[in-house]
């Protein structure tokens, strides 16, 4: 039997980092991947690479400077004629993206000496994996030390079965040929805002049915407020407490049925997104004398430090609790390699960052002010606006705040929450300074260049000690 120290099963996020940290720390580490693209090609990445946080986000992209080109630039004097749309270009930008980021990854492995094992991989009892390859029999590899990351995939809704054309979930919301005039999405979660952004910039009818009664409930209340006031001026249709129950395919549109307050309702579109959450991957993952423990919502136990209940056997990513945040699954990946490594590997659960990458941007790290009072916390809160930022008046993104929650005894920064323009840059300051733990009154007496964004995060830091400099306290 081939012997390794380390066995990584899984190369997103999660996996190629770990696989890469073990390597880096001289350890013969081999990575299972079992994905294959719509090409046919196996491909490294996972989820995050190959139809997750890079493919939306380059569409997002896309269609923000499309929705400008139509929308802002007037105002800058800049005025285009005949702007045609050429979604298949777009859609073909997005995957030369896509391939160019995980080719990236098959060099690292060759560069680090990760042996990439192109298949499906199980684990059996004693630490041994079955590595079943594309083509080929299945082989038996000996491990020190196996790390389960085999991420997750969207939760299916039996109302609204998928049916790749008109019914499709996050991965077909991406290959979408030309714009759906009308499109549904179930799910007003992070996902979904994401795809419904994408497709009304470009042109599409856009209703979002969320079963929730309360929009973005994860968010800081004054900034989910903030984001359902935008998003509903940009003309996203967030029908909040719909409760969705079944749905008619015909070879024309989709008619979905669901309940809300007032009874039950109908929508048709011409297509549709479920957008309602993930599940993690642990099918055909184990033997059942592995001994394996899953805990009861279906995800693989772990403990702190990413640990099974089996010695020796990690997981780590969107397959164990905690918020299913690419980065997340990276910390993890490299906590346990350390770990393996005999290093003191650790990951701060406080202080990892989220991000929703609409317009205006949401982001934040930390607890929100309601949890913490929840929790019989002190606190004092600050707000400050971009509208009274120079830099955000002149990029002509005004919509959007920074708010900033401390202890009331200690002046900690407790959280940092931000909708607004660049919010998923202007964060990292925040976990910076939660991570060294900062006053609130620290990043006051920083200085921030001038006129930046940031000075929104420092004024709103101000407005803690009612000290703001450009407003009325
Ligand atoms: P995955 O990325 O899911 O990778 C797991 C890999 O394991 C897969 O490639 C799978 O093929 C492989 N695998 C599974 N079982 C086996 C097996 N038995 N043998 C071999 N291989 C196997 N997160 C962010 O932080 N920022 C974002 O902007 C963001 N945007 C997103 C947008 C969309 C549309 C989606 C769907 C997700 C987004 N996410 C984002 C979430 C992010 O993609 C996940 O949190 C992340 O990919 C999880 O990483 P992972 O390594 O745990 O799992
Ligand atoms: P996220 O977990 O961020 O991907 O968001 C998924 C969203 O889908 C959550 O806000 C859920 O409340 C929502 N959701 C789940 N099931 C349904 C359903 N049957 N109908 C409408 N929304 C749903």
């Amino acid at each position: 039997m081939k012997k390794y120290d380390v066995i990584v099963i899984g190369a997103g996020p999660a996996g190629y980092v770990a696989a890469i940290r073990s390597a880096q720390l001289g350890m013969k580490t081999a990575c299972i991947e079992s994905y294959r693209n719509k090409h046919g090609e196996p491909a490294l990445g996972g989820t995050c690479l190959n139809v997750g946080c890079i493919p939306s986000k380059a569409l997002l992209d896309s269609s923000d400077q499309y929705y400008r080109l139509l929308n802002t630039f007037p105002e800058h004097g800049i005025k285009a004629e005949k702007v045609t749309l050429d979604v298949e270009a777009m859609i073909a930008r997005k995957d030369q993206i896509v391939r160019d980021m995980t080719g990236g990854i098959r060099q690292l492995f060759a560069a680090n000496k990760v042996e990439w094992l192109q298949g499906h991989g199980k684990l059996l009892d004693g630490k041994v994996v079955e590595f079943t390859p594309h083509e080929g029999e299945p082989e038996r590899l000996q491990a020190e030390n196996v790390i389960l990351a085999t991420g997750s995939t969207p939760i299916e809704l039996s109302a609204v079965p998928l049916d790749g054309e008109r019914v499709v979930d996050s991965s077909g919301a991406l290959e979408f040929t030309s714009v759906p005039k009308r499109l549904g999405i179930i799910g007003a979660g992070v996902i979904g805002l994401e795809m419904g952004s994408v497709w009304s910039r470009l042109g599409s009818q856009v209703v979002l049915l969320e079963a929730q009664t309360e929009f973005l409930a994860a968010a800081d209340t004054r900034i989910a407020r903030e984001a359902l006031r935008q998003f509903e001026r940009q003309g996203l249709d967030i029908r909040l407490g719909a409760r969705v129950t079944g749905s008619k395919v015909t070879s024309r549109n989709v008619t979905i049925t669901y309940e809300d307050d007032k009874g039950e309702q109908t929508l048709t579109v011409d297509k549709v997104i479920v957008a309602v959450g993930r599940r993690p991957n642990t099918e055909h993952l184990f033997a059942d004398d592995s001994n394996l423990l899953l805990d009861e919502r279906g995800f693989i136990h772990v403990d702190e430090q990413c640990r099974t209940n089996i010695p020796g056997v990690y997981a780590i990513g969107d397959v164990v609790r905690g918020p299913m945040l690419a980065h997340k699954g990276s910390e993890e990946g490299i906590m346990v390699a350390e770990i393996i490594a005999g290093k003191p590997g650790f990951v701060n659960y406080n202080t990892i960052p989220w991000v929703i990458y609409t317009d205006p941007e949401i982001a934040w790290v930390g607890r929100t002010e309601q949890a913490l009072k929840a929790a019989g916390i002190p606190v004092k809160s600050g707000t400050f606006n971009f509208a009274a930022n120079g830099r955000a008046r002149a990029m002509q993104s005004t919509a959007g705040l920074v708010k900033i929650v401390a202890h009331a005894e200690t002046d900690r920064i407790l959280g940092v929450h931000v909708i607004g323009p660049m919010a998923s840059e202007l964060i990292a300051e925040a976990v910076v300074a939660m991570e060294y733990g900062a006053s609130s009154e620290d990043l006051a007496r920083t200085i921030h260049a001038h006129p930046t964004l940031s000075e929104t995060v420092r004024e709103a830091a101000l407005s803690v000690h009612k000290q703001a400099i450009h407003k009325a306290n």
